[in-house]
C-alpha cells in the first residue's frame, strides 16, 4: 500500500496545507556566531577546574544552550587544589568538584561534560605529577585537538586567564593551539575576558572586606584584560536565573560574587566580554629547550615564561580560580 503523503493527490489537495519551503541552512560565515545562535550549533567551552565553566562563562553557555547549541564542557582536571569552604564527605574533593561540575553543566543546559584528566596544579607552589602545568602546552593541545577533531565545533571558548591562575593560562594557551591545528576548519574562537575596568571595582569594593587575599596584593593594573581588546560585549541577563543555579551547585567554594553590590554582581553576571582570537598561521615546533617546572608555553613569543610570567601577575590564591 502505497504511503497517501506521498501521492501526488496527497501533496495536491487543497485541504492540505502548503508545506513552507524549507529554509537554506545559513553557514556559520553568514553569521554572528554568538548572537546568532542556530540551533545545533556546537559549542566548545574548554576551563581549566570545575566552577570555571559557571563562575567564569556561565552565562554564555546557557545563552548558547538556551538557544539550541550543542555545548560541550573541556574541563582539563577535577580541581582537586581548590580551597573547599568546609571538609568535604569522603575528603576527596576532586570527586566532590567533578560532580559539582556535571550538574551546573546540567543546570546551564550543556550537553556533554569532558574531564582531560589532569590534577589541579594550585595557584602555586610544586607541581605533582600529572598537574596540568607540569604537561607542556603541545601535549595539552593534542588532547584539546582530538576532541575538537571529533566534535567539530563551529565556537570555541576559553576563559583568557588575566585573573592570573596558571592553570587558566597554561590551557588558554593549549586551546590555541589546539584551535590553530584545525585550521581553515576550525571553530571561530572566543576568550572570554574578565575586563580589567571590571577588576578594578571588584578589587575597590571588596578591599575592605576581603584585603587580606592575595589579589588585593597585586598591582591592580596587572589584573583584568586592557578593554580595549575586548571585541564583543553580549547581554546575557536573560539566562541569569540558570548561570545563578549553577553557581549554587558549586557548593564546596566560595564564589567571587558573594558580598558585592547589586550593581557590580550584576555587572559580572549579566554581561560577557569577550575577545575574538584570530590565530597567527604558524608551524608548531617541539620546543628544543627542557621544559622547566613551572612555566608555560608562549605562543606569541615561542618560548617558555615561569610562572608567574612578566606581567605583574604574582602567584597567589585567587577567588577567580
Ligand atoms: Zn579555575
Amino acid at each position: 500500500m502505497t504511503d497517501p503523503a506521498t501521492t501526488d493527490t496527497a501533496m495536491t489537495d487543497p485541504a492540505r496545507p502548503t508545506p513552507s519551503p524549507v529554509p537554506p541552512a545559513r553557514q556559520p560565515a553568514d553569521r554572528d556566531l554568538l548572537r546568532d545562535v542556530d540551533p545545533g550549533d556546537r559549542w566548545l567551552v574548554v576551563v581549566a577546574h570545575p566552577d570555571d565553566e559557571s563562575f567564569g562563562c556561565g552565562s554564555l553557555i546557557a545563552h548558547a544552550a538556551v538557544r539550541g547549541a550543542h555545548v560541550t564542557v573541556a574541563c582539563a582536571t577535577r580541581g582537586e587544589a581548590g580551597e573547599p569552604s568546609e571538609p568535604v564527605d569522603g575528603g576527596d574533593l576532586g570527586a566532590v568538584r567533578e560532580a559539582e561540575l556535571r550538574r551546573a553543566a546540567a543546570r546551564l543546559g550543556a550537553a556533554r561534560v569532558e574531564l582531560l584528566d589532569y590534577r589541579d596544579s594550585g595557584f602555586d607552589g610544586d607541581l605533582a605529577p600529572g598537574a596540568l602545568c607540569a604537561a607542556p602546552v603541545h601535549a595539552v593541545a593534542a588532547v584539546l585537538h582530538r576532541l575538537a577533531r571529533d566534535l567539530r565545533p563551529h565556537v570555541a571558548v576559553v576563559l583568557d586567564g588575566s585573573d592570573g591562575h596558571r592553570d587558566h593560562r597554561h590551557v588558554r594557551v593549549a586551546a590555541r593551539e589546539a584551535v590553530r591545528r584545525l585550521g581553515a576548519g576550525g571553530p571561530r574562537l572566543y576568550e572570554h575576558c574578565l575586563p580589567a575596568s571590571l577588576m578594578r571595582r571588584w578589587l575597590e569594593e571588596t578591599s575592605g572586606r576581603r584585603g587580606d587575599d592575595a589579589y588585593h596584593a597585586l598591582d591592580a593594573a596587572g589584573l583584568g584584560r586592557p578593554d580595549a581588546e575586548v571585541t564583543d560585549v553580549l547581554d546575557v541577563a536573560d539566562v541569569l536565573d540558570r548561570r545563578e543555579a549553577a553557581m549554587a551547585e558549586h557548593r564546596s567554594q566560595g564564589s567571587p560574587f558573594d558580598g558585592l553590590g547589586d550593581e557590580l554582581r550584576r555587572a559580572f553576571l549579566t554581561t560577557d566580554h569577550l575577545a575574538r582570537v584570530h590565530l597567527p598561521v604558524v608551524t608548531w615546533r617541539e620546543p628544543a629547550e627542557a621544559v622547566p617546572a613551572a612555566a608555560y608555553w608562549d605562543l606569541g613569543q615561542a618560548r617558555w615564561r615561569p610562572w608567574p610570567d612578566a606581567a605583574g601577575h604574582a602567584a597567589s590564591a585567587g577567588a577567580f580560580a
